[in-house]
């Protein structure tokens, strides 16, 4: 049995173990946290566990389903209508059915054909490739004009790259799109699935099957460095322990942490991996009283507001599961350590946005909140701009043994847990070919 290191308990450390364990490797997982799950794990409000994140699952992702039913936990997985809604020039205008689309008020209803057709024409092309080298931006602006991009596209691009969205790939919106609507046979249209009680009960499994297997599961334990051990196939060392050397290591942290942890790295082959650059997340978590609106997903179309996205989960899954509470995520993406938001105390933050949700939902009132929970993150979105495919690191870096497995990887495909699984899979392909020549 070969021991192998991975760097990171997130879904992808926990996918590409659980490949390699099922090879018949001795995995050991290093996560940093108390528990694995990374983005994907939940916090606990009293005995109730609610997602850092919000978080669902398209019917498209095969990767992840088939893995949920292979660990048996099909039975906790729920596939329901999530109504989808656009907050534009001070209303929120339901956003489900092409119907909605051509009520959409604020675009004329010659721009509102235009943006549906546009869509479409995403979805008719099943190449991600006869996008790579275009920018949404610029794709979407010759398709629906300068009006329709900039009231309707440009706001959702920016949510998510701020000052960069005019420089994303074409790619990355055509697999967006295609993935709503991608694998829906068998399910209602519309339908978006979720795992009750959240992701931690497929962490659980996962872990289980690694350590049934012979792995570790180390957590509270950070990697802070990887080195060759001396002698030609000694392999590798983690935290200069030399007692316990690794055959080969898997690093899935984000890029700027992972250059970090291995000092041989060459410099032209690091600075090659900082032209990729991320945005952070910030996402305020809402335990109320009562509803917001009856949505389950509200895009912000307004710059001005401090939060992109309104996902109010109990207006989905229902409320049952939290103790009659109603749980609401204002989340939203930016480019820097230097923004206010993210320096500023839970408190402050509460007060500023809380006087935005009273523009939004004219009800609302503080009274109504039971709790508020933020949550920041690093590195979460890599930019995958124009061009993106020559960019994308290869799994094998110039670091004999040591390997790279990570979101800068996913594209053209959304940053999910499918794409996880999925890429997972693709590295285990790659690492059975190479297991040949060792
Ligand atoms: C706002 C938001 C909403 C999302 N919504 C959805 C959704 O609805 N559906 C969906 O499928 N996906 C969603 N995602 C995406 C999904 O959460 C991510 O794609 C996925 O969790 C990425 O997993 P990962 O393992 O690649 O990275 P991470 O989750 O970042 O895992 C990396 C892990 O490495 C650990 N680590 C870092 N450095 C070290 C070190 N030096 N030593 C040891 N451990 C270390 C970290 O603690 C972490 O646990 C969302 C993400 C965000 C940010």
């Amino acid at each position: 049995m070969k021991k192998i290191a991975v760097i990171g308990g997130g879904v992808t450390g926990l996918a590409v173990a659980y490949g390699l364990a099922k090879q018949g490797s001795e995995v050991t997982v290093f996560e940093k946290e108390r528990e694995t799950g990374g983005l994907a794990a939940v916090f606990m409000s009293g005995s109730v566990a609610i997602d850092r994140y919000y978080r669902h699952i398209f019917t498209a992702h095969a990767e992840l389903l088939e893995v949920i039913r292979s660990l048996g936990l099909e039975d906790r997985l729920l596939f329901k209508r999530a109504s989808m809604a656009y907050f534009s020039q001070g209303r929120i205008y339901p956003l489900d059915t092409a119907g909605d689309l051509l009520r959409f008020a604020p675009l004329s209803p010659f721009a509102r054909l235009r943006v549906g057709i546009s869509a479409s024409a995403f979805l008719l092309r099943k190449r991600w490739q006869d996008f790579d080298g275009v920018s949404a931006a610029d794709w979407l602006v010759k398709r629906c004009g300068r009006r329709g991009y900039a009231l309707f596209w440009e706001p959702l691009l920016k949510n998510k790259f701020g000052d960069r969205a005019s420089d994303v790939s074409a790619a990355w919106l055509w697999d967006r799109l295609q993935s709503r609507t991608r694998g829906r046979i068998g399910r209602s249209s519309g339908s978006l699935g979720y795992l009750r009680g959240g992701v931690r009960p497929l962490f659980d499994r996962l872990e289980a099957e690694i350590v049934g297997r012979g792995g570790r599961i180390v957590t509270r334990q950070a990697v802070t460095s990887i080195e060759r051990a001396a002698g030609s196939r000694a392999g590798l060392i983690l935290n200069g322990d030399a007692g316990s050397p690794y055959a080969a290591c898997i690093a899935t942290v984000p890029l700027p942490q992972f250059t970090g942890l291995a000092p041989s790295l060459p410099p032209e082959y690091c600075a090659r991996l900082a032209g990729i650059s991320y945005s952070h997340s910030i996402c305020m978590v809402l335990r109320l009283r009562v509803p917001l609106s009856p949505f389950y997903w509200i895009n912000v179309g307004d710059g001005r507001f401090p939060f992109a996205v309104v996902v109010e989960h109990t207006n989905w899954m229902g409320s049952d599961d939290y103790g009659g509470q109603h749980v609401v995520y204002l989340s939203r993406y930016c480019a820097g350590e230097d923004d206010a938001a993210w320096n500023s105390e839970d408190a402050e933050l509460f007060a500023g946005y809380a006087r935005y949700l009273k523009q939004m939902f004219p009800g609302f009132h503080e009274s109504q909140v039971l709790g508020v929970h933020v949550h920041r993150d690093r590195h979460t979105q890599p930019i995958f701009r124009t061009g993106f495919s020559r960019l994308r690191p290869a799994f094998a870096t110039p670091l004999q043994d040591l390997f790279l497995v990570n979101t800068s990887q996913f594209f053209p495909f959304s940053r999910c847990m499918n794409t996880s699984f999925a890429l997972a899979g693709e590295f285990i392909s790659y690492w059975r070919g190479k297991e040949t020549r060792w």
